[in-house]
């Protein structure tokens, strides 16, 4: 279990479209959440619309949050292209409904370069070593990146190469806001048969809903390559 509260960047999708972008006051783009959509498979998999409420609702919190944070003047330093913190981060959190995301869209959606990119990254890969869905400086499978990495944004500059800003400048770091992250921890519960508004609050309260969690970076990850046919 890691004691990490946060992990990584919002900003590697290789292109958002302009009229998906919120300008900021001083003139950053952020992309304004779409909620993911793969109709056929939702019909297949009960986790996943869950699993996309997970990440709909994480992803308004981080633009909810970002707004607040540039109307106090605070300029973003994440950027597209910028993914030091990929290949720094070594204990990124991950719940189980989103490995189960991440390998269903590994295996099933990725195609050409990255897809082959992504299996032998993942083949190589050993416990501790950074993500191996990094792709050409950015995430290979950004639909279904973990909370973690939809939270972690940095303010002011960008991260030098192999800092950590969540300890080097915690105040340079987004704090999500408590009300969307809650919500957002509160969707997955079903897939751990917690249903029921009392039962979920009182798996938030009481932290049960953390005892789930794994390193994204202690993962097997060469089992997942083998899935790759
Ligand atoms: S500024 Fe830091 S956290 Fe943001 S994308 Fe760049 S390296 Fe990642
Ligand atoms: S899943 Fe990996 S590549 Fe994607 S944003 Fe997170 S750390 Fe970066």
């Amino acid at each position: 279990m890691t004691s990490r509260k946060v992990s990584l960047r919002s900003w590697q999708k290789p292109d958002y479209k302009k009229k998906n972008m919120t300008k900021s006051p001083n003139g950053n783009t952020y992309p304004a959440p779409e909620k993911l959509s793969f109709p056929l498979e939702e019909k297949r998999h009960e986790w996943l619309p869950w699993l996309i409420d997970v990440y709909y609702t994480t992803d308004l919190g981080v633009q909810e949050g970002i707004r607040r944070e540039e109307m106090k003047g605070r300029k973003l330093a994440c950027h597209k292209g910028c993914s030091s913190c990929c290949r720094t981060h070594t204990t990124i959190p991950v719940y189980p409904i989103e490995l189960t995301g991440l390998y269903w869209y590994v295996i099933e959606k990725t195609t050409g370069s990255i897809r082959s990119t992504i299996k032998q990254q993942c083949t190589d890969h050993q416990a501790g070593q950074p993500c191996p869905f990094l792709v050409d400086g950015g995430c290979g499978i950004h639909p279904m990146r973990p909370q973690a990495c939809r939270h972690f944004n940095v303010f002011s500059i960008p991260c030098e190469e192999g800092e950590d800003a969540y300890y080097s400048r915690r105040q340079d770091v987004l704090t999500p806001i408590s009300k969307y992250k809650e919500e957002a921890l509160s969707k997955m519960l079903p897939f751990h048969k917690i249903k029921g508004r009392t039962k979920r609050r009182e798996a938030i309260k009481t932290g049960l809903v953390h005892q789930y969690v794994h390193v994204l970076q202690e993962i097997d990850w060469p089992k997942l390559a083998v899935r790759m046919v």
